[in-house]
């Protein structure tokens, strides 16, 4: 890889919750990028997001998992019902 290759932006297709913790990551290793999103308005459906551990494991090491945990609703009954 020569040094114009390694400079190149990096483009994320989707700003959902992948593109924007890709775009994180990419940030956190001093990686610009650059996310293009088609619609003009945030998805505001759903309920609930249930995060086991290595989800929140990825969660700290994107730098959000305590803010994230001080609104998170704790279950600490594993059964899934
Ligand atoms: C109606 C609905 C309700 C849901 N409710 C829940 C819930 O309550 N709890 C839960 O945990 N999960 C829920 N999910 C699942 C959750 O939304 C997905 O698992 C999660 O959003 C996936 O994230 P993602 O970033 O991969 O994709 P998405 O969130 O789908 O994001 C992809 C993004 O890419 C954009 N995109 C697509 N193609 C292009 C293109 N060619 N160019 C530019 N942009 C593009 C889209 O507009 C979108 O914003 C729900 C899903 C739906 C559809």
């Amino acid at each position: 890889m020569d040094s114009a290759e390694e400079t190149r932006d990096i483009v994320i297709v989707g700003g959902g919750i992948c593109g924007l913790a890709t775009a994180l990551a990419l940030h956190r290793k001093g990686l610009r990028s650059i996310i293009l999103e088609k619609s003009e308005t945030l998805r505001d459906t759903g309920s609930a997001i249930v995060i086991r551990a290595n989800g929140w494991q990825a969660l700290d090491q994107l730098g959000v998992a305590s803010e994230l945990r001080q609104r998170a609703f704790h279950n600490t009954n594993e059964t899934l019902q």
